[in-house]
Formats: structure tokens, C-alpha cells, sequence
């Protein structure tokens, strides 16, 4: 689903390397978590791959009808209901539906995110937790075969993470979307891959990985992240 080769990036002449020969593939309907120290270029490697930013050299290929993405903040428009936000990303995403439709997919997709009841508030009459999941329905409005999220729950209480960790590995099953979910937590990132990768800074380069089982401990081991073991 993603085929990245040899990428670098540098920002402007003479910068820092951020990136240094980054190689990278994701299967279709894989579920792959970018681990890494806040400033080890997680994000600058994400919006490459989204196509938000040009790498300096090397390739980014993106499957057929490219990448969503999501963010720490959810954005959402305020002065419009869940489900407006949502039937604008249908609209935007050319969706090719006509309103009822888009109103009937946006109820159908807060439905999937467990926001059914909610459909009708405003972004300030919603908890964080109920604000990414309304973005979380508006990534999948836009019907891409790929989903990039960049610490999508960094700012939410671990209750609250908890809960959206269940529901957004019950979307991926469901949707069959290739996720890459970065995180600079290593507990949320061996909770939630089937592929850890361990980037690491100066330069940007990707220096371990784990392949954790479907069943029994997820357990990342490593000299650089300490030993970290997960029963689920
Ligand atoms: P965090 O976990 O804190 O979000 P990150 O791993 O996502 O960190 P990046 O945001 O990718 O890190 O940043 C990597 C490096 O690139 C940092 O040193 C940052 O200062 C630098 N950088 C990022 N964006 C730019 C930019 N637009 N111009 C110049 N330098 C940048
Ligand atoms: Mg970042």
C-alpha cells in the first residue's frame, strides 16, 4: 500500500538532515506504528508520505486513491454539527453523493466511531475523546486506502485513549484500511501494531522493528526502549 525508498529530507540549504535513507513498505490492510523520541522526525516523515511535504531525495509511492490523515487536533469545523463536519469531507472528497446521501454516510460512519448520539452538537459541546472520533469518521469519509494518523491521542487522558484504542482497531478490521499510527508512547504502539518501527534522530533513520503476534503477550524488547511487555 506504501513503498517508500531512499527518502531524505533536509529543510532549506545547509539544515539539519531530518530524514536519511528512510526504506519502507506497508502491506494492504497492515497496521504499522512509527515509534520515536519527540524531534526524531515521525511527523516530517508522515506529511512526506501524505504528500504535505517534498522529500529532498528518494520516492514515496501511495496505493490508489492515496491517504487520509489525522492529527493530534482534531480541526474540526465549530460552527458546524458532527455530522456537517463529516458531510463536508464527503462533499470535499468528491464522494459523488448527493446530500441525503452524504447525509445518510456521515450518520452511517458516526455510527462506526460510536458517535451515532452525538451527530447533532457542535465541537465545543463534545469531550476530546468525542472530538477525534468525529475526526476519525471524517478520515474515513474520505474513502482512501490508507490512513496516516499522527498521534491521534496524544492529548487525551489514558481512559479515554484506552477506549479509542478498541474502537480504532475494531475500524481497521472492519474498514480494511492500511494504518501507519505514529506515537512517540511506546505502550500504545505495542498495544496497537501488528509492526513497531523504532525511528531514532540525528539523522531521521528507522533502527529497529518488531513484528508482534495477533495472540497472547505484545511485547517490544529492545536496548533502547527498555523491556515492555503488554497482556491483552
Ligand atoms: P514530535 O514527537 O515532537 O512530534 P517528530 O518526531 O514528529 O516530533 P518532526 O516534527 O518530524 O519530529 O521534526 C523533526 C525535525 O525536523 C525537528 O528537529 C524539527 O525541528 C525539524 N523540522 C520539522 N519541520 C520543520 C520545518 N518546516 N522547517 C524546519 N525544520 C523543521
Ligand atoms: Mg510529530
Amino acid at each position: 500500500a506504501i513503498r517508500v525508498s531512499g527518502l531524505g529530507k533536509r529543510f532549506g540549504d545547509g539544515g539539519p538532515v531530518v530524514l536519511d535513507g528512510i526504506d519502507l513498505a506497508v502491506q494492504p490492510g497492515e497496521f504499522v506504528c512509527l515509534l520515536g523520541a519527540s524531534g526524531c522526525g515521525k511527523s516530517t516523515l508522515l506529511s512526506i508520505v501524505a504528500g504535505l511535504e517534498t522529500p529532498t531525495t528518494g520516492s514515496v509511492e501511495v496505493a490508489d486513491g492515496g491517504a487520509a490523515v489525522m492529527f493530534q487536533d482534531a480541526s474540526l469545523l465549530p460552527w458546524l454539527t458532527a455530522r456537517r463536519n463529516v458531510e463536508l469531507a464527503l462533499r470535499l472528497g468528491g464522494s459523488g453523493l448527493t446530500r441525503a446521501g452524504r447525509r445518510a454516510r456521515a450518520l452511517e460512519l458516526l455510527d462506526v466511531v460510536n458517535l451515532a448520539d452525538a451527530a447533532e452538537k457542535r465541537p465545543h459541546e463534545l469531550s476530546g475523546g468525542m472530538r477525534q472520533r468525529v475526526a476519525l469518521a471524517r478520515a474515513l469519509a474520505q474513502d482512501r486506502p490508507v490512513l496516516l494518523m499522527d498521534e491521534p491521542f496524544a492529548a487525551l487522558d489514558a481512559i479515554t485513549r484506552d477506549l479509542l484504542h478498541e474502537e480504532l482497531e475494531r475500524v481497521w478490521r472492519e474498514t480494511g484500511r492500511t494504518i501507519v499510527f505514529v506515537t512517540h508512547n511506546v505502550r500504545e504502539a505495542a498495544r496497537l501494531g501488528q509492526r513497531v518501527l523504532l525511528m531514532s534522530s540525528r539523522p531521521g533513520r528507522i533502527v529497529n522493528e518488531w513484528t508482534i503476534a495477533d495472540e497472547g503477550p505484545r511485547r517490544i524488547e529492545s536496548p533502547q526502549v527498555g523491556r515492555l511487555s503488554i497482556e491483552i
